[in-house]
């Protein structure tokens, strides 16, 4: 591809709106525009690493450093929108909201009769811990919903010292909505003093912990007073048992038992399909120096940057134009800096953009019949023989 042919539109100056180094080269270097959309140079690169998907483990040879959890593949950024938590020892990923986590059972007393206690002014988990001086660990929570699909009343406990994943309780029992006050007084529970015992036509759906956790406070379902002693399974059954709590940073790691670190990320993968978009981003947030782009050669939209130095004896255009061909012949994804433009230019040009191989076509190299050869990530300029730079490069990828 030529320059004349493909113009690229590269800026000297950072995006006053960039929101991270890899972004801001990506702008500069025209894979994408100030508004974010990619542009067709960034299509071209898209396309490179649609290619390599052909292998569903590609991912992993990008030398990105990612985290990896059961169904997806986070890039860790600053400026990700995915909240994520991480086990810096194991490795384990998660979404905050769905993250498993290692979780601590408080008590192992036999199960006590249940008793029934005046709770004025006690409609929260707080006040109630507080007016009968427990923690509230020994406390049970309700939180009511109904089912989006079937109007379906779902009742939920979870333990007082715990918060309830809606995004969990819903991964089991589909799109909910909060129960309004006359659904929760159809089911028979009592708004701020409300358990599951006693209701009817309702899904009871508990934390795992709470079949672990005798002895809890729980509504009475009777307003002012609450229950003691009220134990999962003798006073009422559960139809679902899962793990329905937020997780948060410092959690113990469901795999491992090491604390849980709180991150942000770019979902690279979910279920096996791949976000080709967030992986170029991701890609130039890890390739990159002062100059600009440094892809790997796997995932540049050319592997070469050819570029030519108007001479002053001579013209270095024609032979530009023939070792263009003859790279292009020998299975090579040339782009040609073939614009009447200052060297410096060029060069920055060739910095900004990134492709792994930068070859030279000037007067004095020419003279004796060579060109020179760099890697972007070398400093070093190698002069080449004519007839032999085809080869060279093809050794270096
Ligand atoms: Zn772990």
């Amino acid at each position: 591809m030529k320059f004349s042919q493909y113009p690229i539109q590269t800026h000297r100056e950072n995006p006053a709106n960039a929101r991270s180094a890899g972004a801001a080269l990506l702008v500069r270097a025209g894979y994408m525009s100030h508004g974010g959309e990619i542009l067709p140079l960034g299509e071209l690169a898209i396309q490179r690493i649609q290619k390599l998907a052909s292998d569903p483990s590609f991912i992993s040879h990008l030398g990105l450093a990612l985290f990896s959890g059961e169904n997806e593949i986070y890039y860790p950024v600053e400026i990700g929108s995915t909240e994520l938590l991480h086990c810096p020892t194991c490795g384990f990923a998660s979404r905050f909201e769905l993250a498993p986590v290692k979780k601590t059972v408080f008590s192992t007393e036999a199960p006590a009769v249940l008793e029934k206690v005046l709770t004025p002014d006690c409609p929260t988990i707080e006040s109630l811990a507080v007016f009968l001086g427990l923690p509230q660990e020994k406390t049970a929570k309700a939180l009511m919903f109904v089912r989006r699909s079937d109007e379906k009343f779902i009742f939920v406990v979870v333990r007082g010292d715990l918060t309830l994943s809606e995004a969990k309780l819903a991964a089991f029992v589909g799109e909910i909505r909060l129960a309004a006050e006359a659904e929760i007084r159809t089911v028979g529970a009592v708004p701020g003093y409300a358990s599951p015992i006693g209701v009817k036509n309702a899904l009871i759906v508990v934390d795992d912990l709470i079949p672990q956790s005798p002895n809890l406070v729980a509504g009475a379902n009777e307003a002012g007073y609450h229950l003691k002693n009220v134990n999962c399974g003798r006073d009422y059954q559960p139809d679902l048992v899962a793990d329905l709590t937020l997780a948060v940073a410092g959690d113990s790691c469901a795999n491992c038992g090491a604390a849980l670190e709180a991150s942000k990320g770019w979902v690279l993968a979910s279920g096996g399909r791949f976000d080709f978009e967030k992986i170029l981003m991701a890609l130039a947030e890890t390739y990159h120096d002062e100059k600009g782009l440094t892809f790997p050669a796997s995932a540049t939209p050319f592997d070469v940057y050819l570029m030519q130095v108007p001479g002053k004896t001579m013209d270095t255009r024609e032979p530009a134009e023939n070792l263009y061909d003859q790279l292009t012949a020998a299975g090579l994804s040339v782009f040609f800096d073939d614009r009447d433009e200052r060297a410096g230019v060029k060069f920055n040009d060739a910095d900004l953009i990134g492709c792994p191989i930068r070859v030279t076509v000037g007067e004095r190299g020419l003279q004796s019949g060579m060109v020179e050869l760099k890697k972007r990530t070398s400093p070093e300029n190698q002069p080449v023989a004519l007839a032999e730079i085809a080869a060279k490069i093809k050794e270096l990828f």
